[in-house]
C-alpha cells in the first residue's frame, strides 16, 4: 500500500508541476509578445512596406490566441523586407562612395587643385580606410569642402582676405553676427574685393563649383534628411545649377556642406538612440527571464545557467554601448551579442523541451501504473466481497449463516431502538430429525435440511431474514411484523413443509417443524431475545411438536 501511495503522490506532484510550468510558459509567451510589439515600434520608419508588416505583426501579437501560421508568414515577409532594405542601404552606400570618388577624381584631374594634391591624396586614403568611424565623417567632409574652396579661390583672383572669409564659410559652426546667413552687404563686400578677376577665370570657377555642387547634391540625396532640410537641399541644388554668381554659388556650396554634415550627424544620433532603446529592451528581456527562473523551480539548473549567460552578454553589451562612439563597431557588437542571446534562448528552449518530454514520459508511465493498480485493487475488492459472502453463507443451504444472523441482528436492533416498529424473532427446529438420520442416513437428513430451507426462504418476504443457526435449526427475523401475524405465516409454512413429498426407501415421509416466536422488547439484547424464543420453542416441542408457539406478554405486566 505504501508504494501505491508514493506513486500516486508523485503523480499528483508531477501533474501540479506541469500545470505551474504551463502557466509560466503562457505568461512568458505573453511577455515576449509584448516585447516584440515594443521592439517593432522601435523599428518603425524604415520603409512603408515594412511599417505595414510591423503593424500587422503587432495586431497579430495583440490577439489573445495567436495564429502561428499567419505569424510565420508575416515573419517571412518581414525578413524579406529587411533583406531588401539592407540591399537598398548597401546600394546607397555604394552610390555615395562612387560620388565621393568622382568628386576626388574631378579635383585631382584639375590643375587648380595642383597645390592640394597631397591633401587630396590623404583624404582619398582616409576615405578608403576599411573602418571609418562615423564621427570622423563630418570633419572629413569639412576638410574636403575647405580644400575645394581654397583651390577655387586660389592665385590670380586677387582675393586677399579670402582664407578668413572662406574658412568661415566652410566651418560647420558659423560665427557671423547675422545668424550665419550672408546678407547682401557681404556679397557686395566680396564683389568689391575681386577687382582683378577676369571673366574667363570666373567662368571656369563657376563650372567647377557647379560640378562639385552637383556631386555634393547627389551625395546629399543618398542621406536621410528631415522634411525641412530636404526642401532646403532641393532649393540649394536648383540654385547651384542655375546661378552664375560666384559668391552665391560659394554660399550655396557652404550650405550643402553643412546639410551633409547635419545629415551624417543625424543618422549617427538616430542609430545610437536606436541602440540605447535596443539595450533597454534586452535588459527588460533579461529581467523577465530572471522572473521565470524563480517560477520554474524544477528547471533551476538550466534556468540558472541560461540566466548567467544572458546576464554576462547584456553586461558586455551595455558596457560597449556606453563606451563606444563608433557606430559600426557598436552595430557589429550588438549583432554579435544578439546572436549569443538568441543561441542561449535556443539552448534553453531545447533543454526545456527535453525536460518536458521526459516529464511527459514519466507521467505516462505513472498513469499506466496507476491504472494497473486501480484494476488490481478492483480485483481485490471483488475477491474480498466474494470471500465476505462466503464467510456469511451456509454451505449446505446457501442461506445466511449464524455470523450473518448476528450482523443483521445488530443492525436491526439499532433500527428498532430508533423507530420502535415491531420486530418478531423466531427459532425453528425440525421435529425428530435424529430419526431421519438414523433411519435413512445422513445424506437423506441433508436433503431434508436443504429442502426445508428452500421452502422457508421461498415463502418469506424480501424484508424478512432467515438464517441456518446450526444443525436442523433456523432463526427468523420479521421486521414490521407482530408475533400474531408471524404466527399465521409460520403456521401456513408448517403446512407447506408437512406436504413436502419426501420418499425414503420407497416410503413417504412427513417432515414437520416446531417454532417459538417472540418480539423485541425494551432492554433486549441479542442473547435475551434468542433465549426467549428458544424457550417458547421448547414449549412447542413439549406441547407435542409440529406447532408454532408465541411468547405473549402477560396482560397484567
Ligand atoms: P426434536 O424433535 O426434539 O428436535 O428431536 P431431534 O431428533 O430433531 O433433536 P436432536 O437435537 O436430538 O437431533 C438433532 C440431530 O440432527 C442431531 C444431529 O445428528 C443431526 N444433525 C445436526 N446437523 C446435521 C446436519 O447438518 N446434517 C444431518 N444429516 N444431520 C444433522
Ligand atoms: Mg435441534
Ligand atoms: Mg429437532
Amino acid at each position: 500500500m505504501s508504494s501505491e501511495d508514493s506513486w500516486k503522490a508523485k503523480y499528483l506532484q508531477e501533474q501540479e508541476y506541469r500545470e505551474i510550468s504551463e502557466q509560466a510558459w503562457e505568461s512568458e509567451r505573453h511577455l515576449l509578445g509584448r516585447l516584440l510589439v515594443r521592439t517593432s515600434l522601435a523599428s518603425q520608419g524604415q520603409s512603408q512596406t515594412l511599417d505595414l508588416l510591423l503593424t500587422q505583426l503587432r495586431d497579430g501579437l495583440r490577439q489573445s490566441s495567436s495564429d502561428l501560421g499567419g505569424l510565420r508568414k508575416l515573419q517571412e515577409a518581414i525578413d524579406l523586407q529587411l533583406t531588401e532594405l539592407d540591399d537598398e542601404q548597401a546600394a546607397q552606400r555604394g552610390k555615395l562612395a562612387e560620388r565621393v570618388e568622382q568628386l576626388i577624381g574631378v579635383a585631382q584631374a584639375n590643375p587648380m587643385f595642383a597645390e592640394e594634391k597631397d591633401r587630396l591624396k590623404a583624404l582619398e586614403m582616409r576615405w578608403h580606410q576599411p573602418v571609418t568611424q562615423s564621427s570622423q565623417w563630418a570633419p572629413w567632409f569639412t576638410e574636403l569642402a575647405e580644400l575645394m574652396v581654397r583651390a577655387l579661390a586660389s592665385e590670380g583672383n586677387g582675393v586677399t582676405e579670402r582664407s578668413g572669409l572662406l574658412g568661415r564659410l566652410f566651418r560647420s559652426g558659423r560665427d557671423e553676427s547675422n545668424d550665419g546667413k550672408p546678407g547682401p552687404a557681404a556679397a557686395t563686400e566680396r564683389a568689391e574685393t575681386r577687382p582683378g578677376a577676369c571673366a574667363e577665370d570666373l567662368e571656369q570657377r563657376i563650372q567647377i563649383a557647379r560640378r562639385i555642387s552637383e556631386l555634393l547634391g547627389q551625395m546629399l540625396s543618398q542621406l536621410t534628411l528631415d522634411v525641412s532640410a530636404h526642401a532646403r537641399a532641393e532649393i540649394l541644388r536648383n540654385h547651384l545649377a542655375e546661378s552664375n554668381d560666384w559668391q552665391e554659388l560659394r554660399e550655396s556650396l557652404n550650405e550643402v556642406a553643412d546639410l551633409l554634415i547635419l545629415a551624417i550627424k543625424r543618422g549617427q544620433q538616430e542609430f545610437e538612440a536606436f541602440l540605447k532603446r535596443l539595450d533597454e529592451r534586452l535588459l527588460a528581456l533579461q529581467d523577465h527571464f530572471v522572473d521565470q527562473t524563480d517560477i520554474l523551480a524544477g528547471a533551476e539548473c538550466a534556468a540558472r545557467a541560461f540566466d548567467e549567460g544572458l546576464r554576462s552578454e547584456l553586461r558586455a553589451l551595455g558596457e560597449e554601448v556606453d563606451a563606444s562612439n563608433d557606430v559600426s563597431e557598436l552595430k557589429r557588437s550588438v549583432s554579435q551579442h544578439l546572436e549569443s542571446i538568441s543561441d542561449a534562448v535556443f539552448r534553453y528552449r531545447e533543454e526545456e523541451c527535453q525536460r518536458e518530454r521526459r516529464l511527459s514520459e514519466q507521467l505516462q508511465a505513472m498513469k499506466e501504473k496507476v491504472i494497473a493498480l486501480e484494476a488490481h485493487s478492483e480485483q481485490i475488492k471483488v475477491r474480498l466481497k466474494e470471500e465476505r459472502n462466503r464467510a456469511l453463507t451456509d454451505v449446505l443451504t446457501q442461506l445466511p449463516n449464524r455470523e450473518a444472523w448476528q450482523q443483521r441482528m445488530s443492525f436491526e436492533m439499532a433500527r428498532w431502538e430508533r423507530y420502535g416498529h415491531p420486530v418478531t424473532i423466531g427459532v425453528l427446529d425440525i421435529d425428530h430429525f435424529k430419526r431421519i438420520n438414523d433411519s435413512y442416513g445422513h445424506k437423506a437428513g441433508d436433503r431434508v435440511i436443504q429442502l426445508v430451507a428452500k421452502t422457508l426462504e421461498g415463502r418469506l418476504r424480501a424484508t424478512d431474514f432467515i438464517a441456518r443457526y446450526g444443525g436442523e435449526e433456523f432463526v427468523l427475523m420479521m421486521p414490521e411484523t407482530t408475533t400474531d401475524t408471524a404466527k399465521a405465516v409460520l403456521d401456513d409454512l408448517r403446512g407447506q413443509v408437512a406436504e413436502l413429498p419426501f420418499h425414503f426407501r420407497g416410503e413417504p415421509v412427513t417432515i414437520t417443524f416446531s417454532a417459538g416466536l417472540t418480539d423485541l422488547r425494551t432492554g433486549d439484547d441479542q442473547d435475551s431475545v434468542f433465549d426467549r424464543a428458544d424457550k417458547v420453542l421448547y414449549d412447542a416441542k413439549s406441547g407435542g411438536r409440529n406447532r408454532v408457539c408465541a411468547d405473549v406478554v402477560d396482560a397484567g405486566a
